[in-house]
């Protein structure tokens, strides 16, 4: 049970620095009596995509907000984050032309998503996004650019659009934050020093050494980077950005965000959401919320018990933010929320390396490579939208055993292009080595016998890899096919540039895990962010947006930035609703 209030035991409208007494929580009994911390309109939970959003919209609309935070930093994982931002229809990507329409958006969405996200959801995400970056642009610094040739992740459906329709956020100065610029949650990469780059300069980077434009996005980089080191900027890009901006947003709307803040639980009284008891300072407080609570504190990636209870294992390779032990969904849940999707996540490939697992992308993709199980056999698509390929991964374990899975690639490849932050050529570090995220041999008998694959297989699968290369189409597993493939890939490889031969030694085996950017499982919410119990009535003043409530994109990705556009849409959504 969440923590249940008689109208007793609340004494309204008392001023912060009050005290309240509780006796039905459990996790409070002991406590005699908890200060009130303060009385607002909205109490949001969470200062990440979903919760910095849903702040703005509700001070924007003139209740009075204030933001929780867990962390000693604001932004949660979408201040790691590339930022991209799925949005169909928005001002950012009509104004430079793309060819959008409500129509095709929706047509598309529901050809990805299907069924099983009532329709509703759907319609309400699609038309309020456009509405959601229109408003954030006039409530924050925060400026956008369309990512182009970032395709859908499955251009060929209906409504599908092989250009791409992801947008992410423009640079941002972040002496705009003054003071508060130090508590900015770091980004999980750091960019080069000296460089700004923006999440679409990524599939370029990667190919600097080989391809003129490449060169030149790398040219560009520092050349901005230059200029802002001359006018005495702190350059911002990619999730610092976003959530930055957010937060700047927050700081000229006078919306309080409390940091090292934890939601304990929520307070319910008569049914009804009316506050969150947090931890502040090392002791308990009451936060009362006049009109309501929006839940906005991320996924539970970082909760070993809870992938334990919901998800296949193994499990855990999480790039998302520490702090996000799905405290907010389990608090929801004690409050009588229905939870879905629980067993899912926004999965991708990730090496395990020593620090942290590597969320690769373009690594995975590039021509020379192929993924095998520890059969010695390919069994996907490598360059399939990432969430597919670890579906895949699981679907098959443990009959054929894909965890871990090896990514093999050759000398050839890595002249070519960049790895992680490796450049072309160079040596990989050494405690890649020592930790087994990596081996090397110089034939592909001695590979396999290192990473424990039967030779002959290996050695077969590799031959007729590269017979499919050199032919340009993948009758395996169609890698190719799709527009999509082509985003990470090495245009001036022939005649498929997803596809080349692994024929220069010494090859290398790169241990391949189910990581993941965050769960997608939480509370069930409907059309307008509030959250429903089993029976699917509402839980009145309750409200959940981000990685705290179940997807609307269900179980599939529609293209890049399908986390964070949905997040904040959704955040829109319930400060507007509160
Ligand atoms: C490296 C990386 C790259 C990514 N790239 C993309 C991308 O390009 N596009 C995309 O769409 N998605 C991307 N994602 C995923 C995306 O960042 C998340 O899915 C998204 O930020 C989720 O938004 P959210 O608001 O639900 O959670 P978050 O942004 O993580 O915010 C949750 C906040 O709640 C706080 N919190 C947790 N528990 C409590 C508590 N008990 N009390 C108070 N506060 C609490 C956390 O500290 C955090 O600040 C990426 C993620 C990572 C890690």
């Amino acid at each position: 049970m969440a923590m249940e209030l008689s109208r007793r035991q609340v004494l309204r409208g008392a001023a912060a620095g009050a005290t309240v007494a509780f006796t039905a929580n459990p996790l409070v009994a002991a406590a005699a009596a908890t200060p009130v911390l303060g009385e607002y309109d909205v109490v949001v939970v969470g200062a990440g995509a979903a919760g910095m959003t849903a702040a703005l919209t509700a001070a924007r609309r003139g209740l009075s907000t204030v933001v929780v935070e867990k962390a000693p930093t604001f932004g949660g994982s979408a201040a790691r984050s590339g930022a991209g931002i799925w949005i169909p229809n928005n001002e950012v990507i009509l104004a430079a032309g793309v060819p959008d329409t409500p129509q095709k958006a929706a047509g598309y969405l529901s050809a990805v998503v299907g069924p099983s996200v009532p329709a509703a959801r759907q319609q309400a995400f699609l038309a309020n996004g456009p509405a959601m970056i229109s408003f954030v642009m006039a409530n924050s610094p925060l400026r956008f650019r369309w990512m182009e040739g970032y395709s859908d992740y499955y251009p060929e459906l209906p409504g599908g659009m092989p250009n791409g329709r992801s947008i992410e956020p423009d640079y941002l100065d972040g002496n705009v934050l003054g003071a508060e610029l130090a508590h900015l949650n770091p980004a999980y990469l750091t960019v080069p020093a000296g460089m700004v780059v923006f999440s679409a300069d990524y599939k370029w980077l990667n190919l600097a050494a080989v391809n003129a434009k490449g060169a030149a996005v790398a040219a560009e980089c520092l050349a901005r980077g230059t200029a802002a080191a001359l006018r005495g900027e702190k350059p911002l890009t990619m999730g610092q950005s976003l959530a930055g901006g957010l937060r700047a947003g927050l700081l000229a709307a006078n919306v309080p965000v409390w940091l090292n803040t934890p939601l304990q639980d929520l307070v319910i009284e008569n049914g009804r959401a009316t506050g969150v008891l947090v931890s502040r300072d090392g002791s308990a407080g009451l936060v009362r919320a006049r009109r309501g609570v929006i839940v906005g504190s991320g996924g539970f990636e970082h909760n070993a018990a809870m992938r334990t209870q919901y998800q296949r294992q193994p499990t855990g390779w999480s790039v998302g933010a520490k702090e996000n032990t799905g405290d907010g969904i389990r608090a929801g849940q004690r409050a009588g929320a229905a939870l879905d999707l629980m067993d899912d996540a926004w999965w991708g490939p990730a090496i395990p390396l020593p620090d942290q697992p590597y969320f690769c992308l373009a690594e995975r993709t590039l021509p020379g490579g192929l993924i095998v199980d520890t059969g010695g056999d390919r069994f996907v698509n490598e360059a399939a939208p990432y969430s597919d390929v670890v579906h895949v991964m699981y679907d098959r374990n443990p009959n054929d055993q894909c965890i871990p899975a090896w990514l093999i690639v050759d000398q050839n490849y890595r002249n070519r292009y960049l790895f992680k932050d490796v450049l072309p050529t160079l040596p990989l570090p050494n405690d890649w080595y020592a930790s087994g995220a990596v081996f090397r041999s110089s034939t592909v008998d001695g590979l396999a016998g290192a990473i424990g694959i039967p030779p002959a297989t290996l050695r077969r699968t590799v031959t007729r890899f590269n017979s499919l290369a050199w032919s340009g189409a993948d009758a395996d597993f169609r890698r190719g096919a799709s527009a999509y493939d082509h985003y990470y890939t090495d245009p001036g490889v022939f005649p498929n540039s997803c596809l080349a031969a692994l024929w220069l030694p010494p090859y290398y085996a790169f241990k391949i895990v189910p990581g993941d950017l965050g769960t997608k499982g939480g509370m069930r919410t409907d059309a307008r962010a509030r959250v429903l119990r089993a029976d699917g009535s509402v839980i009145p003043g309750l409200y959940a947006a981000g990685n705290a409530s179940a997807a609307v994109m269900g179980r599939s990705y529609a293209g890049a930035g399908s986390t964070i556009g949905p997040a904040m849409t959704f955040g829109y959504i319930a400060g507007n609703d509160v």
